[in-house]
């Protein structure tokens, strides 16, 4: 007897497991009521499935395996917030945190193994890129974390941010999708707006989220509106200059009519001059957008130094003086690794 090659049945859209079952010669709606035990309650396995009869479960267990993931160590910090590792069907490492806070509940979810860029104060970037999550994957992570997010904090997950580990924009087509089931009312139904996407700033792929209409946020990792101290920070930037940023910002902007959100650290020595906070406000007079100052969190480097208190309130009271939104983040989970940028599977 040949043996059944099993497809991961997480691949299949709902079409194309409708289609099976037909061929199959089992009732078409039977693929709706597994796509919900795949894509709303995320069962791990076909036993779970306890409203599809038995001989059926059998039958697709030999056709499909259900490629979930495994969330192997949990971290709490004293601040509430929950970092989780996260093991793939491969053995990889991922990591994704629950941070609560009195309104909200985020999910910071990561859509890569590593990450290909080279962001020189960031942990992640000392990793280097594996490889890409697939949709279910990054589907999964926001999954379980709503799951936790009832368990441990009595509350609904509220948002979701595409800030953990890797460049979402370099992974668009599996991030896409998995945005897609989670909006769809047969996935989580969360509403796009209460999703963030955030990039280090890729303009073509900028332009493509406009095009295809998408309806979540989208947040910049600028860190500096000047391209020769953007270049030292962020190599990878020389392929891509602030005025093809600039202009791709302008295009989504034009399209999307969304304000942008800028991530910026400000880090002694390196952007905290007048002239660098003139060019922040010059960037953010072509591209309307509201600024995060976030803090640095040091991984080791000893050329990035947290600029001072006094200095980050200069940047903040500067912007607002030319009625540019600002707001100065605190980081949460720094006591166990899961602040932004220290993600690095230790
Ligand atoms: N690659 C995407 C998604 C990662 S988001 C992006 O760059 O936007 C992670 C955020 O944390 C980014 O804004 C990043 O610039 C920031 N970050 C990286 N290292 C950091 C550090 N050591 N301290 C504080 N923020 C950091």
């Amino acid at each position: 007897m040949n043996k059944i090659k099993k497809k991961d049945i997480r691949s299949f859209s709902l079409k194309k497991l409708e289609i099976f079952f037909q061929s199959i010669g089992e009732e078409v709606f039977r693929a709706k009521q597994v796509y919900k035990w795949l894509w709303q309650k995320g069962v791990p396995s076909f036993e779970k499935m306890t409203n599809i009869p038995k001989s059926l479960r059998v039958s697709l267990n030999e056709n499909f395996f259900i490629n979930n993931i495994l969330i192997y160590k949990q971290q709490k910090s004293k601040d509430g917030t929950i970092k989780n590792s996260v093991k793939l069907h491969d053995g990889l490492i991922v990591e994704s945190v629950i941070i609560p806070s009195k309104k909200r509940i985020t999910a910071c979810v990561s859509s890569q193994v590593g990450c290909s860029l080279d962001c020189s104060f960031c942990a992640t970037s000392l990793l280097k890129r594996m490889r890409n999550l697939n949709s279910d994957e990054i589907f999964d992570q926001v999954v379980s974390i709503s799951k936790q997010s009832k368990i441990y904090l009595n509350r609904p997950l509220t948002n979701i941010v595409f800030m953990g580990m890797g460049e979402p924009l370099l992974n668009y087509k599996n991030v896409i999708e998995a945005i897609k089931k989670i909006t769809s009312n047969d996935g989580l139904g969360l509403s796009p707006r209460r999703i963030t996407l955030s990039t280090s700033g890729i303009p073509k792929m900028i332009k493509k989220l406009a095009d295809d209409r998408v309806k979540f946020k989208l947040a910049v990792s600028l860190h500096s509106a000047r391209q020769s101290i953007r270049e030292k920070i962020m190599p990878f930037s020389k392929n891509f200059p602030i005025e093809d940023l600039i202009e791709s910002l302008k295009y989504w902007n034009n399209i999307t009519n969304k304000v942008l959100t800028l991530e910026y650290i400000v880090w002694e020595g390196i952007n905290d001059k007048v002239e660098d906070i003139n060019s922040l406000i010059d960037f953010c007079k072509e591209v309307p957008s509201k600024v995060n100052l976030i803090q640095y969190n040091s991984i080791g480097n000893l050329k990035f130094k947290r600029a001072s208190k006094e200095k980050v309130i200069e940047y903040k009271n500067s912007l607002e003086e030319v009625k540019i939104p600002v707001s100065i983040r605190i980081s949460r989970g720094k006591d166990i690794d899961a602040a932004c940028g220290q993600l690095a599977n230790k």
